[in-house]
């Protein structure tokens, strides 16, 4: 993947201030841009009972009224961020360069250019991202610098909110660390806990887990965070919803205050900016948020009458042409693997990836959308967090989102790197 060049003229600004030393940009590329609000564009005559919550969907959180799943994707146009930076300007131990080089980074994305120089300094930092912006890279390769230079084992700490997404972490963390005797250890459940107590023995110098996880390897007494130079808490925003609150202040609590902690969440909301205050010493702030929704993804909303008639509009919709790489939302564990069930018994081959499912399990049924072996993933918004699976044509909310913040992250699986994208969201219509 290439980042693309800055030829093209800025047209929008697409973040928002973030606070101090707050700067603005949109991802990479720029194609992907999230301006406006969902609601633009609404037609708002084509639904119009709004009054009563929905019955489909939605169970746990706030109604969401129809118009806001409504919006004609608008052209935006190309909207590219000019570093200030090139790689070569962070000055890089060689080998980290070259394997930078190796990735196929040319230019840093907005987070990674201006948030790279503050985590070198050595600053405590609050990165304001979304996934897909390059955040990963932005905290990994200041942490692989320092090891470079000082390879302390167990001194890095990346905890992650699922997963998929402490995997993924890893595994950059493996591409951007060839060849520099740097050792990673990933501590999620769902995998063999005893292999992973027998590698954190062997020491590893960074640490990348999910809080379950760690929190049972603190409790058998094996996991050791008093060493750690610099602890990274990715999405956490997410962790929160996913009330990982305690179990993140319990694993901070035994790192060493004298640590330097990068901070990085989509949104900011009071309970965010509290927790962010509790972990951070005098932080800087770089916000390459993008705004609500994606204007560039087609959304709409799909009437059914019934459970069956859900199910038969959604075969309808399945066999048009177009419909080729389908990321459908359910809301419970168990309602993904029932669509699932249903969809391949029907002629549609689907894969399904919630929180009852293993690890691997989960990782095979990623794969084999992600490499369009099956074109239809159902997942539940706890798993789908986070992952980057290229060129997803359509997100079909089957169930609707608790939150309208997950209905964003929900449809910014699609549209992503300035492809367009469609979203649909199924709405009973009695
Ligand atoms: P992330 O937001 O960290 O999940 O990154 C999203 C995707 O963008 C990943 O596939 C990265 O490998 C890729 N990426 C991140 N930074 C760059 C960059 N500077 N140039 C090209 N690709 C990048």
């Amino acid at each position: 993947m290439s980042y693309r060049p800055k030829n093209s003229q800025s047209t929008r600004r697409l973040g928002q201030g973030g606070g101090q030393g707050s700067s603005q940009g949109g991802g990479y590329g720029g194609g992907r841009s999230f301006g406006g609000s969902a609601g633009r564009g609404a037609s708002s005559n084509s639904f119009n009972h709004g009054r009563s919550r929905q019955k489909s969907g939605n169970k746990r959180g706030a109604y969401i009224h129809p118009s806001k799943f409504i919006n004609k994707a608008v052209a935006v146009e190309e909207t590219v961020y000019e570093a200030t930076h090139t790689f070569k300007d962070f000055k890089f131990t060689d080998r980290l360069q070259r394997n930078i080089d190796f990735k196929g980074y040319e230019i840093p994305s907005a987070i990674q250019d201006q948030s790279i120089p503050i985590t070198l300094q050595g600053h405590d930092l609050i990165g304001l991202a979304n996934t897909g912006t390059g955040k990963t890279a932005a905290f990994l390769l200041p942490i692989i610098e320092r090891l470079a230079k000082e390879p302390i084992l167990r001194s890095a700490v990346v905890i992650a909110p699922t997963r998929e997404l402490a995997q993924q972490i890893e595994e950059q963390f493996r591409e951007f660390s060839y060849d520099m005797r740097l050792f990673s250890t990933l501590l999620v459940g769902g995998s063999n806990i005893d292999q992973q107590i027998r590698r954190l023995r062997r020491g590893p110098h960074i640490i990348i887990g999910t809080p379950g996880r760690m929190m049972d390897l603190m409790k058998r007494g094996e996991l050791d965070l008093g060493n750690v130079k610099v602890l990274v808490l990715d999405e956490a925003d997410r962790m929160l919803d996913m009330g990982f609150v305690n179990d993140i202040q319990t694993i901070v609590n035994k790192t060493p205050t004298d640590r330097q902690t990068l901070f990085f969440s989509a949104t900011i909301t009071p309970s965010i900016e509290k927790l962010a205050q509790s972990f951070l010493r005098d932080p800087k702030t770089v916000s390459v948020r993008t705004s609500d929704t994606s204007q560039s993804v087609d959304q709409d909303i799909v009437h059914a009458t019934s459970k069956d008639h859900k199910l038969e509009v959604l075969a309808n919709l399945l066999s048009q042409e177009g419909f080729d790489k389908v990321l459908l939302f359910g809301e419970t564990k168990f309602g993904v693997q029932r669509l699932a069930d249903h969809l391949d018994k029907t002629g549609f081959p689907a894969v399904a990836i919630h929180g009852n499912k293993s690890q691997s399990q989960r990782q095979r049924a990623l794969k084999d959308f992600a490499t369009n072996k099956v074109s239809i993933m159902v997942a539940t918004d706890v798993a789908a967090r986070g992952l980057d699976i290229p060129n997803v044509s359509h997100v079909i909310n089957f169930d609707q989102p608790a939150t309208y913040e997950d209905y964003v992250h929900r449809i910014g699986r699609t549209g992503r790197g300035g492809a367009s994208g469609k979203a649909l969201t199924f709405v009973d219509h009695r």
